[in-house]
This record gives structure tokens, sequence and C-alpha cells, in this order.
């Protein structure tokens, strides 16, 4: 019997699990494999300076995360002696295509108080002379960062367990045992377990395991595929993306190039396509990556809300569920503050007003089939 069970150990889960572990709550995190080799271990690892669209629920989510990294890496560090990678690296928003909104994001960066530098080819050789002069139009975030996203897992990994919360590995949540209106326990049809609250943070599955507790959520599995190059060097220090396409260089040489949206359910492989588009996007934007040498590539199923944004919150007819899904493109930037708003949940602390929004309506209840 734990005092808060969380369905699902990704980067959703393990950050929730810490921060409460770390209040003095028992916790078990479930997770059908080892925790942390989905989406979360998939990602890229871009932590951007916020969020200027959107509710504004979803903004301060943006928001408050950034503003947490810093610090929650550093306690992770001290309390693992694990480093996640977290560097304040910068980005370069470039447009091959010369995209028509530049202007308009760097108005939107300025309104949500995130500084933003226009720059034309010059400036943007200037911070990375390795770029194509091919591109005219660009802004850079100073303030955009970084965390490597397998070495944060384990980090949270480590800390979770030295807070003595328990990982159940290898039980795959098929059933939630609904007494009116409480979830009274989870199991994998052999193995059943008790708690007082529970926690979904199970990624793009989520809206199957939801509906076991006739709650309706909306999440679909979006691929990303990454090409993963090295050089002995690392050729530039910028994040440099075009929108959904990105280059995100780590301090060891190795360079991610993302990433692919693709709508194919749960399949999670590469294709020759996916990856060649990836290859010619960075040749365009860094024409020395022809030297660099493919290491690998993956991909995975990031948990698209169909709504535009996460789920968090507790539904009306179900007491003692948290859920915490659906964050796409932005799951482990926003995982801090989420973490904190499914902690304010368990323990029923005030919470602003409009995160009401990421919660549910009454609406989405009922038998799903
Ligand atoms: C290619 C790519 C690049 C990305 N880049 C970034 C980025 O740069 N920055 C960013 O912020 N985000 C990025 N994302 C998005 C981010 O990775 C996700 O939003 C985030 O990882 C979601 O975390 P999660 O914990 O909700 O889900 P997941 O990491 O998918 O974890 C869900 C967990 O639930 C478990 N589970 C599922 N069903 C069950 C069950 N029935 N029983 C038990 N366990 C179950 C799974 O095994 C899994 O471990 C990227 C994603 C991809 C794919």
């Amino acid at each position: 019997m734990s005092d808060i069970v969380i369905i699902g150990g990704g980067v959703v889960g393990l950050t929730c699990a810490y921060e409460i572990a770390s209040l003095g709550a028992t916790v078990t995190v479930i997770d059908r494999q080892q925790v942390g080799l989905e989406a979360s271990w998939a990602g890229a690892g871009m932590l951007p300076p916020g969020q200027c669209s959107g509710p504004s629920a979803v903004r301060n989510l943006a928001k408050q995360s950034t503003e947490r990294w810093s610090q929650l890496s550093a306690d992770l560090l001290e309390q693992t002696g694990l480093d996640n990678g977290f560097r304040q690296c910068g980005a370069l928003q470039i447009s091959l295509e010369n995209r028509e909104t530049i202007s308009t994001e760097i108005e939107a960066w300025a309104n949500a108080g995130v500084e933003a530098e226009r720059l034309d080819t010059s400036g943007l050789m200037k911070y990375e002379p390795v770029i194509s002069d091919r591109l005219s139009i660009g802004y850079r975030l100073p303030t955009m960062s970084q965390v490597r996203n397998p070495h944060h897992l384990q980090a949270l990994k480590q800390a979770c367990l030295s807070l003595n919360v328990k990982l159940m590995e290898g039980v795959d949540v098929r059933e939630l045992s609904l007494v009116e209106n409480r979830i009274n326990a989870v199991s994998d049809g052999s193995t059943t377990i008790h708690a007082d609250q529970f926690v979904l943070a199970s990624g793009a599955w989520s809206e199957q395991l939801a509906g076991l507790a006739k709650i309706k959520i909306q999440v679909e599995p979006i691929r990303g595929q990454i090409v993963l190059m090295k050089l002995s060097e690392p050729p530039f220090t910028h994040i440099i993306e075009d929108g959904p396409r990105y280059l995100v260089p780590r301090e060891d040489g190795h360079i991610l190039i993302g990433s692919t949206e693709e709508r194919v359910g749960f399949v999670k492989e590469n294709t020759e396509q996916g990856i060649q588009g990836l290859i010619d996007f960075a040749t365009s934007v860094v024409p020395s990556l022809v030297n660099a040498t493919i290491i690998k590539a993956w991909s995975g199923l990031r948990p698209k809300a169909k709504r535009g944004y996460p789920y968090i919150g507790r539904h009306d007819h179900v007491d003692n569920l948290v859920i915490a899904t659906g964050h796409f493109r932005d799951g482990l930037s926003q995982s801090p503050a989420t973490a904190q708003l499914v902690c304010d949940y368990l323990l029923d602390r005030p919470r602003p007003a409009d995160v009401d929004s990421l919660a549910f309506t009454d609406a989405s209840y009922g038998d799903t089939k």
C-alpha cells in the first residue's frame, strides 16, 4: 500500500514521483518496461525559455518550468552525483524558406518578456560561422537551454530511489478497479497495487488507461524521428531551429538532428525518407556536416492531446486520480511545473485559477464503449 501510485515512468511520472516523495509521501511508480525508455528518452532535450502562444495556463506552465530547471538540475546533481547536461546554450531560430512569421515571433517573445535578438546573415554567421550563408533572416534566443534526456532520466531515477520511491518495472497496467468515484487499485491481471491516490502519466498510451476510469481524453501518438551525428569537436554551440526541425549540439561533438511529425499510430521505427530528410536539412543549414559520422537514428511517440494542450488535473467524477499527459513536443521542458501542479492536486494545495483550464469538463466522463 502506497500513498501514491504513479502509472508511467517517463519524465512526467518520474518528476512527479521525485517531487512528491521529497515531501515525504510513500510513492510507487509502475511502468510496463524499464522507466524512461519511451518519448522522454527519445526527445532532443530542448528547453525553450517559455512559450509565447496558447492558453495562459500553458504559458505559465512553460514559464514556471523554465524558472525551475536550473535548481532542479542542481538538486539532482547534489543528490545523485549525476550531471543531467542542463546548459544554457542559446538558440538561433532560422528559416531556410524565409519564414514570414519571423518578425511576429520576435514580437511575441518580447511580449512574453523573453529576449530575442533579430539577425541578418552576417549576424547569424557572427554567432555560428559554420552555418550556411543562404540564411538571410533569423533571431537569437540567448536563454534557451538544453538537457541530455538519458542523463536526466537516470538522475531522476536515482534521486527517486534515494527517496525510497518503489519502482515496479515490467508491470503493464490493464485494469483499474473503480469503486463508486474512487480508484481502489490497479492491476496487470496478476499483480494488484493499492494506493490512496493515483497519478496517470502514461504518455501516448494515456487515452486507453484513462478510459478504464471512464474518463474520456483524446491523446494520440505522433512519431518523431531523430538522427545522431558526430564530429570530433562540436561545430557550433547554439541549438539551431527552423520550425519543427532542429540541430542540437552536445558538448562532446554529438549533434541531434530532429524531427519528423508523423501520424502512424504506435509504430516506433525509422524510415529511409525520414532519415534522409533530416540529413538533407542538417547539411543545408550547416554544410560541413557532410563530413559528420552518422551514429544512429531512433524514433519516439509524442503524446499529443488533440485539444492542443496537456491534460493536468483531477476529474470531478474520480476523486483520487490526477492525470498529467498530452504534452506533445514540450513534455520534457514542461515537466518541472507539471510535477508541481500534480503535487498541488495531490496535497490539495491552493492552485492558480487559470490551471483549471488544463483539467477536464464534465462531458469527458462515461463508459467509453
Ligand atoms: C523525437 C522527439 C523529440 C522531442 N524533443 C523534445 C524536446 O526537445 N523538448 C521537449 O520538451 N520535449 C520533446 N519531446 C516531447 C517529450 O519527449 C514528451 O512530451 C515527453 O517525453 C512525454 O513524457 P511522458 O512521461 O508523458 O511520456 P513517456 O516518456 O512516453 O512515458 C510514458 C511511460 O508510460 C509507460 N506506460 C504506458 N502504458 C503503460 C501501462 N499500461 N502500464 C504501465 N506503464 C505504461 C511507458 O512505458 C512509458 O515509460 C520530443 C519527443 C520526441 C519523440
